[in-house]
């Protein structure tokens, strides 16, 4: 019969050390949380940073984005073609995150796709978006998001022209322009 008070021990043990450990483990879990950073590239850095994420609530948003904004941004919307201020926009510059200012596109591979909405070929660098693949409205799409703050960008398909053959497809409402001298 001694195999009962062993287990007995080894539970308690066990209680123990959870007890003790709980607490720290929370605490170190929700510093981890508050710091978590990502690698972004820098138009005015010229290079890679680590930027912290960007994380708000729905008041907090509302507060911050027009309404236009909040719903393309946060609800997924998109706005009509042909309606938003970038469609025809053509001045050199950095298009970056309406919701947290990330860097995202630049004017140089900016093209005419003809669709009404803001075009690209490319983003900023491969770390600047974040693709997620989207299956709503009965199509297979890929979702394009700021990797900063979560935002709905638009979508990207691979109908584009060279040299990458994609097409970033975006919302003006989700885009803020920034002129840049001329190089
Ligand atoms: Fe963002």
């Amino acid at each position: 019969m001694k195999i009962i008070p062993d287990v007995i021990w080894i539970l308690l043990g066990v209680v123990i050390f959870l007890i003790v450990m709980m607490p720290g483990y929370h605490q170190r879990a929700e510093a981890v949380q508050r710091a978590a950073q990502i690698k972004v590239y820098s138009v005015e850095k010229k290079g890679y940073v680590m930027s912290e994420i960007v994380s708000k609530t729905k008041e907090e948003w509302k507060k911050t984005l027009t309404k236009e904004q909040y719903h393309i941004l946060r609800e997924k919307g998109t706005e009509p073609a042909f309606s938003g201020k970038y469609a025809n926009h053509h001045e050199q510059g950095v298009y970056r995150c309406a919701g947290c200012g990330l860097d995202l596109f630049r004017s140089e591979d900016k093209f005419e796709s003809g669709t009404g909405w803001p075009s690209f070929t490319a983003p900023i660098a491969a770390e600047n978006v974040r693709n997620q693949a989207d299956n709503s409205l009965f199509m297979r799409r890929t979702e394009v998001l700021c990797p900063r703050c979560g935002g709905h960008l638009g979508h990207v398909f691979d109908d584009g022209p060279k040299p990458t053959g994609q097409r970033y497809c975006m919302n003006s409402a989700a885009l803020q322009f920034a002129a840049l001298p001329k190089k």
